[in-house]
């Protein structure tokens, strides 16, 4: 089967990017020139560099990297948004001029490689296509072993999420604007997309180093994007209290029974049943009160984060 050459564009967020940028859109022009030889893309297909509020000179270089080659296209951002708000922001802008959008950092650490079998799957018919991380040799240990018990975490709590995947991955247009529906303002995209549903596909790849420059997610801003993906996607926590709860109501039974016993075999000095008694039962109270009121603020985070109750397909009427 022949498929015609698909419209393409890449979105890649840069924040002080300035050391990895010409190696990455040196590359990515060899690749698209490839890609558009084997009739895989088409002659619109555009890279986009998204500037997010970079101090460097990293729009600078955007700037006229688009002045030089046709198929580079360059968006800054007013400030820094972070790498999902900017990440998103480039999806959202450019999602209703071409028929799919792969993201990709640039630090080169995703091999560029898996782009053309990516869109080869949408080709075949998916309209989300990941990119999975075969295997994680080339992360220091430290980051290997932080992100596996996050995603062990992630699932624990109960969020679907694509192991080893990053923000690497193809979007098909109407996936994007389904992916539009969902307003809410703490973005943890790895967690949305698969709610957005359709056909989707893995595509498996090496990570390799960082090309040049450093991490931009120091340990004090993976905690906090770790913290804000769990808190963006579980009520389980809140669970956790009343389960607390639970547990201090049975012991405080226990001691209730055990406090009684010592009361009446003389044991105890005066007034130490009744605190030993009230401490367990007050304790177990206020934690089943606190997970119930939690249960309602749950309720509410849910309603405001006015997500799609539902994505139609198809319809045949
Ligand atoms: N990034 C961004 N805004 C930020 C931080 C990072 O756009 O505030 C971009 C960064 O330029 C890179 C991508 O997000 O393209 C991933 O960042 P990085 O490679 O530093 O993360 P790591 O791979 O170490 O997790
Ligand atoms: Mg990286």
């Amino acid at each position: 089967m022949i498929n015609n050459p698909v419209n393409l564009y890449v979105v890649i967020p840069c924040y002080n990017e300035e050391a990895v940028l010409p190696e990455t859109a040196k590359r990515m022009i060899q690749l698209f020139k490839r890609m558009r030889e084997q009739s895989l893309i088409d002659s619109l297909s555009r890279i986009v560099f998204v500037d997010d509020g970079s101090k460097d000179k990293t729009w600078e270089l955007i700037r006229d990297l688009s002045y030089e080659y046709d198929e580079i296209y360059g968006i800054k951002l007013a400030a820094n948004a972070g790498h999902q708000n900017a990440l998103f922001a480039g999806l959202m802008t450019v999602k209703n001029s071409c028929e799919c959008v792969v993201s990709i950092d640039a630090d080169l650490q995703d091999d560029i490689e898996a782009i053309p079998e990516m869109v080869k799957k949408y080709s075949e018919g998916c309209d989300v296509v990941y990119g999975v991380r075969s295997s994680r040799e080339t992360d220091t240990f430290f980051k290997r072993t932080t992100a596996q018990v996050f995603y062990k975490l992630m699932s624990g709590l109960g969020v679907k999420m694509v192991y080893n995947h990053a923000d690497y991955r193809l979007m098909s247009e109407r996936a994007l604007n389904a992916l539009s529906e969902f307003k809410e303002v703490n973005l943890f995209l790895r967690g949305i997309v698969p709610l957005v549903g359709y056909k989707s596909d893995t595509v498996y790849y090496n990570r390799a180093e960082r090309f040049a420059g450093k991490s931009k997610y120091p340990l004090k801003r993976m905690i906090s994007f770790a913290l804000n993906a769990i808190t963006s996607f579980s009520i389980t926590p809140i669970r956790i209290i009343s389960a607390l709860g639970g547990i201090a109501c049975i012991i405080a039974i226990i001691m209730a029974i055990y406090t009684l016993i010592q009361k009446f075999t003389g044991h105890t000095d005066s007034g130490w049943a009744s605190i030993m008694m009230s401490l367990w039962f007050i304790g177990g109270v206020q934690l089943v009160s606190i997970g119930l009121i939690g249960e309602y603020i749950g309720k509410m985070y849910k309603e405001v984060k006015e997500r799609p109750r539902y994505i139609i397909e198809e319809v045949r009427f």
